[in-house]
């Protein structure tokens, strides 16, 4: 069994997603990578999850990715004495560092960053974006605004600066917590949240020291300004559009999303698009059609992987919605014009080696039209290259690491095979022909194209090319 389509699915688990069976329904449904989620949940939830997910991995013998999501530094109001206030458009309200509780005329804002990064005329965003205040007078513990939108504000609700940069660790203690008890359990992949610049990305990534890959959200519009150098700093990017989506107006959303995605795909670096993409299948078990066009969207935009996020984790339907989201993206790229897309936004190689052999690559799929192509890789590097030139056929991924099978998990078209380190040339032509049909990607008598690295056992030497014809006994 391998899957027909090349976009990937991330499933979030959560209280309607957290027993092995229904893990197992959501893999069956089409899930390649789960995402735990630390804004939730103890760690003993947490690991019995881990558990399940490798123990499925076990049993049906296919790499299966675990991405473990940072909470990151998330900004909240302090208490109210007398339980919620109502803020009414054209009043005062301010905001400061004092410990006592609110009423409606101000409440504690226990991050004094914010008190030195502001400016008259930016705004605070509260509750989701719900309620905005305008700030009007700056001092060093004490911020003086105006509301702009009004509704009511209780305890501990959330807090956006979209216009501010903030010089906030990117990490929280608890953040480094739930991160070494991740890479004490395997897990593949670490999201880091309300990245702003690169330097958020590499301080994390020496933490990490190579037991995980990278994936950093973008969620907050400082992060656009520096767009390049963060896609460059980490392993792949999230388009997590519920924080983003209350930073900026939704009006510009869209562009935002479709420049990332673009970014992404010149650097050849995994692009995910996260966040309400089947939000009424929480309650519904059929999404509206505007929501299944948002995942076609990002499938012909050229996304690596889309994400369910409540709909998997809280919702009613997780398994509708895991299957919903496959019959889309299968149906989107059977699409003659997904072809045509994908082939009009061709990419310029690198200049190196292994772009020169996964450009070549892609001219004996489309010259000879060859469904197969099989592709050892060590780091994973090599099979994300080829995956960048999305060529019209199978990218079957050998590789003697598992970790690398498991971080390949939401790489666009990547299908990976764990097998022995091989010894010689004539080795690895019999491997993929005997892997590329018990796998089901190819018959006898079939040509494949195979790229690999020698000597193997190094990564990144990807500078051979082999066009063969699998022997027909
Ligand atoms: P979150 O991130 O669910 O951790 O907030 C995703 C998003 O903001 O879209
Ligand atoms: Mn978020």
């Amino acid at each position: 069994m391998h899957r027909e389509r090349n976009a990937k699915i991330i499933a979030t688990l959560g209280p309607a997603s957290s027993d092995a069976a229904m893990i197992e329904r959501l893999f069956l449904a089409g899930a390649d990578m789960f995402r735990l989620n630390f804004s939730h949940g103890s760690h003993d939830e947490h690991l019995a999850l881990v558990q399940a997910i490798r123990a499925l991995e076990e049993n049906q013998g296919k790499p299966i990715g675990v991405l473990l999501d940072l909470q990151g530094p998330k900004l909240r109001v302090g208490e109210f004495a007398d339980g919620p206030v109502r803020l009414r458009e054209g009043a005062r309200f301010s905001l400061d560092l004092a410990d006592v509780p609110g009423d409606s005329t101000r409440v504690r804002l226990p991050h004094p960053e914010i008190f030195a990064a502001a400016e008259p005329g930016m705004q605070l965003l509260l509750d989701d974006g719900r309620i905005r205040l305008q700030v009007s007078r700056c001092q060093e513990n004490r911020l003086e605004t105006i509301v702009h939108t009004d509704g009511e504000l209780s305890d501990h609700k959330g807090v956006n600066v979209p216009d501010m940069v903030l010089p906030l660790p990117p990490v929280t203690q608890k953040d480094l917590d739930d991160l070494e008890f991740g890479l004490d359990h395997g897990v593949d992949w670490v999201g880091l949240s309300f990245v702003q610049r690169p330097e958020d990305c590499e301080a994390l990534r020496e933490r990490i020291q190579g037991r995980a890959a990278l994936m950093c959200k973008l969620e907050k519009p400082a992060a656009l300004n520096r767009l390049e150098p963060i896609v460059e700093a980490c392993d792949a990017v999230m388009v997590a559009r519920g924080d983003l989506g209350v930073e900026l107006p939704p009006e510009q959303v869209p562009s935002a999303q479709k420049r990332i995605i673009r970014a992404c795909r010149k650097a050849g670096k995994p692009v995910v698009v996260a966040t309400q993409m089947l939000d009424s299948m929480m309650r519904q078990p059929v999404p509206t059609r505007a929501e299944a066009s948002d995942v076609a969207t990002a499938i012909y935009d050229g996304a690596d992987a889309v994400m369910l996020s409540g709909e998997t984790a809280v919702g009613d339907y997780p398994e509708q919605a895991v299957s919903m989201m496959e019959r889309i993206v299968c149906r989107s790229e059977t699409d003659p014009y997904y072809a045509e897309v994908q082939k009009a936004r061709r990419l310029e190689p690198e200049k190196t080696t292994a772009d020169a052999i996964c450009c070549a690559l892609q001219a004996v799929v489309d010259t000879l039209k060859v469904n197969t192509t099989v592709i050892y890789t060590e780091s994973g590097f090599s099979a994300q290259r080829a995956a960048r030139e999305r060529p019209a056929a199978a990218i079957l991924s050998l590789t003697p690491k598992i970790a690398t099978a498991r971080r390949l998990a939401v790489t666009w078209g990547v299908r990976s095979v764990v097998v022995p380190v091989l010894e010689d040339a004539q080795q690895m032509v019999d491997k993929a022909c005997q892997t590329a049909v018990n796998e089901g990607f190819a018959a006898p008598g079939e040509l494949i194209v195979i790229a690999a690295g020698m000597p193997f056992g190094t990564a990144g030497t990807t500078n051979l090319l082999r066009v063969t014809r699998i022997p027909s006994h």
